[in-house]
């Protein structure tokens, strides 16, 4: 059976347009970026959107360079975009375009609208065309440039094109209306000199055109039936409508919807450059970062992108999306398909004193309760071995059901053990280590015959079999839910969390993790789920990154074992 698609308002217009054979009952979307930064979460969603569409009405969806910017471009970004579009499991076949690969068409199509009476090369400064603009409240004045003649005109762009004029000496501008209410349609500029090297056309072009005269024209030039873009482009739509309807070419029909916005994040690439440039993380794929790349780096998986992406729907209207929805779709996934290990993050020393010398026992263990077919594991068990620290206190508050002198507990797979003797360091008061005593009849962590129960099951490593490890526990990169909302005079760099990394270099790993490879998944059990860095990891060291801390605690497992 088809699982029903999903209903959102941009599928209800898609249906409405099928419905009545607009565009022949074509489907043809595309992903639009602009190649000057690394994709992050918020692209995701773009590209779920316009990726899933497609599919799902058994269209097209082109990938597409929006490369219009040429200081600010690079192969490098051209690049990762490629590796992370493909990583989230979409496919754009042969159809990966450039905007560059359009300039000659763009440069015809203003010249085209010059012919027409429709742009007009302008001297104005960028200062005085600023000037002249107005504001929300008041019209714009037109500028003194505005009625040059076509011939003027064409001859004043032929040389814009050959490099006569310095940069920011000329524009060429749309003619449209000064005193419209949107701003953006008043007399915007098309094209302008830029004497830089554009990473694929190299010097051939000292003048660009516009992000919007751009956009537009590559939409029609490929065909698109949709252009699913962010709300904030609303405003440009009526100057899209514009530029197609002048030139009489195909008219794509512009969509817009809510862009992703995440708590304790951003995802502004000018601010994600300022991280990396600043050295503040890691690069662009540091597993902090909201990136794709880092997200990929940290342990996410693309499905459990896919599946955030589908939960938060496509609304035409701003929100902001809690971190703990994202966090929640990768804990979803993982807990049912990674194996459970057992990792001391913070080791004190257990001494079974009444436990043979020397001698090692295989304990059974389940891989994944959740899972039967994953099996059983066997985890060594020891005279010596490691707990959490924070599993025991010497003076234990209420409810404090884990171990405390002269208390007993359950060694998870392993035996009730009582601690009988708490070893310190006579100078300094520090706990060295524990003495304790197990109970032959609780093999396995099994209640013995007397009946006896204990409340709490920790987790523990054998020392000597302990597989020694670097541990890198991730938390919130910023410390506010709005890393903008700072004090005057600050940015938000202010709100970066001093404590999202913390490196434990001598983690205790059960010795199963001996085989771990860079990209396997796990859950350390109470801890979280964890991912061997594809990127830091060596093959003698590997280097494990918790992706998120387990919302199901202890109790939870404790039931599903009853
Ligand atoms: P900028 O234009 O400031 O460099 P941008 O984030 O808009 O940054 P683009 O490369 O232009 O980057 O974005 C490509 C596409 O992704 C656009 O169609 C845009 O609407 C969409 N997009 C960008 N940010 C988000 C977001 N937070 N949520 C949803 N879609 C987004
Ligand atoms: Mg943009």
């Amino acid at each position: 059976m088809e699982t029903p698609l999903p209903t959102n308002f941009i599928r209800d217009i898609i249906d409405e347009n099928i419905k009545n054979g607009k565009h022949g009952g074509r489907v043809h979307t595309r992903f639009p970026p602009e190649p000057n930064g690394y994709l992050h979460i918020g692209h995701a969603k773009a590209i779920c959107i316009s990726f899933g569409i497609a599919s799902d009405y058994k269209g097209l969806c082109n990938l597409r360079y929006d490369d219009t910017n040429p200081e600010k471009e690079d192969v490098e970004y051209v690049d990762s975009i490629r590796e992370d579009v493909r990583w989230l499991g979409f496919d754009w076949d042969d159809r990966e375009f450039y905007a560059s690969d359009y300039f000659d068409k763009i440069y015809h199509y203003a010249i085209e609208l010059i012919k027409k009476g429709k742009a007009y090369v302008c001297d104005l400064s960028p200062d005085e065309i600023r000037k002249y603009r107005g504001t929300l409240t008041e019209p714009g004045k037109d500028s003194p440039y505005r009625n040059r003649s076509v011939d003027e005109n064409l001859d004043l762009f032929e040389r814009m094109r050959k490099g006569e004029f310095d940069e920011g000496l000329r524009v060429l501008r749309a003619k449209i209306d000064m005193a419209s209410p949107n701003i953006t349609m008043r007399d915007p500029a098309i094209y302008r000199i830029k004497k830089a090297d554009h990473h694929r056309t190299g010097s051939k072009w000292c003048i660009y055109p516009m992000y919007d005269f751009t956009h537009c024209i590559s939409d029609s030039i490929e065909g698109i039936t949709h252009s699913l873009c962010t709300l904030e482009f609303e405003n440009n739509r009526p100057l899209y409508d514009w530029v197609l309807d002048q030139l009489g070419i195909h008219h794509p029909q512009q969509i817009e919807f809510a862009r992703l916005n995440l708590t304790h994040t951003i995802l502004s690439k000018r601010k994600l450059l300022e991280l990396v440039q600043k050295k503040l993380v890691d690069g662009w794929n540091d597993p902090r970062m909201p990136t794709i790349s880092g997200f990929r780096r940290r342990g996410y998986t693309p499905s459990s992108i896919r599946t955030f992406c589908d939960k938060i729907g496509v609304a035409k209207f701003n929100s902001t999306i809690d971190m703990v929805v994202l966090e929640n779709s990768i804990r979803e996934e993982l807990n049912k398909t990674v194996p459970r290990v057992m990792a001391v993050l913070n080791p004190l020393k257990v001494v079974i004193t009444n436990y043979p010398e020397g001698e090692t026992e295989e304990m059974e263990a389940v891989n994944n309760p959740e899972d039967p077919s994953q099996g059983l594991r066997k985890v060594p068990f020891s005279r010596e071995i490691y707990i959490e620290r924070d599993d025991f206190r010497e003076v234990p508050p209420p409810k404090f059901f884990r171990l405390a002198p002269g208390k007993e507990v359950r060694l998870r797979y392993g035996y009730f053990i009582k601690c009988e003797n708490v070893m310190k360091d006579p100078k300094t008061g520090e706990i060295l280590e524990l003495h304790c005593t197990h109970d032959p009849a609780t093999r396995g962590g099994n209640n013995p015959p007397d009946g006896r129960k204990v409340k709490g099951t920790i987790h523990w490593v054998s020392a000597k079999h302990a597989m020694k490890a670097e541990v890198r526990l991730y938390d919130l990169l910023f410390t506010k839910k709005n890393p903008d909302d700072v004090e005057e005079g600050k940015t938000f760099l202010a709100n970066l969390n001093p404590k999202s990394l913390e490196v434990i270099s001598n983690a205790y790993l059960e010795p199963s993790l001996k085989a771990a490879k860079p990209r396997d998944w796990f859950q350390f059990e109470r801890l979280g789920y964890f991912f061997v860095d594809p990127v830091a990891s060596t093959p003698d060291k590997p280097i494990f990154n918790r992706i998120v801390t387990l919302r199901d605690t202890w109790e939870k497992i404790e039931k599903s074992q009853k």
